[in-house]
């Protein structure tokens, strides 16, 4: 039948362009986050575990809800983050904080968002400081929370200390800015008048160096940015050194 021999047409041309529509019919969904953290210049607290021990106490007047501590990551989760795009992180985030209450978690989701908490080293205490919880218990977006976070100085082993608030989430009401830069002083405040800082810390954030340092705590497994160090930033112990 000549219709079956007949040759494999050639490719055929692209279809004219069709004329463009003017306006298409949208609906539009849009989610804006703003998230805010503050952290106060670091204080220098005596190297002596019964002081951070009484840290939680320092932050208790200011906190609505009971102050929580939550201890830095385990060597086995120290990559964990809350950010929802890096999912074996966040899987590592869950698994670490469990058993955190959602005032907790949120503030430890707001304050390493923003990377106001080195989660690697530092040590918090907090609580809801300002505002309200919805039903199941989680904090508002203009709900504030924070406390104080610690780690201790690798030179010198004293217990360095931040006040740190934060807040945020869908939306932001102009009042909550003013609210949080009060708490934060009050916070820094607390701690000034506990009697046992020493004075200002030179440097409140440890030097973001990478690992890989070689020099490893033998109590916690933390290995220090720095070969110089002789305290452990996460735990307080002093540094194992190979003789
Ligand atoms: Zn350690």
């Amino acid at each position: 039948m000549p219709f079956l021999s007949r040759k494999k047409k050639e490719p055929s041309s692209p279809p004219p362009p069709t004329p463009m529509h003017e306006e298409v019919t949208a609906q539009e969904y849009l989610l804006r986050l703003s998230i805010v953290a503050r952290s106060s210049d670091g204080l220098r607290l005596p190297a002596d575990p019964t002081i951070a021990s009484a840290i939680p106490g320092i932050v208790e007047p200011l906190s609505q809800t009971t102050v929580e501590t939550i201890d830095p990551l385990p060597i086995e989760y120290s990559e964990a983050s809350p950010a929802i795009e890096r999912f074996n992180e966040l899987q590592q985030w869950v698994l670490a904080r469990r058993d955190v209450s959602p005032i907790g978690r949120h503030c430890l989701y707001v304050l390493e968002m923003t990377d106001a908490l080195d989660m690697t080293v530092d040590t918090v205490s907090c609580g809801l400081l300002h505002g309200d919880t919805d039903t199941s218990g989680y904090p508002d977006y203009n709900a504030i929370v924070g406390g104080l976070a610690s780690h201790w100085d690798e030179l010198s082993g004293e217990l360095i200390v931040r006040a740190v608030v934060g807040w945020g989430g869908k939306g932001l009401r102009g009042d909550t800015d003013r609210i949080g830069q009060k708490l934060l002083s009050s916070l820094y405040q607390q701690v000034l008048a506990s009697g046992f800082s020493l004075g200002q810390a030179d440097q409140a954030r440890l030097p973001s160096g990478g690992r890989g340092s070689g020099l490893s705590c033998a109590h916690c497994g933390f290995e220090a940015g720095s070969a110089a160090a002789f305290y452990c930033p996460k735990c307080g112990m002093r540094m194992s050194r190979g003789a």
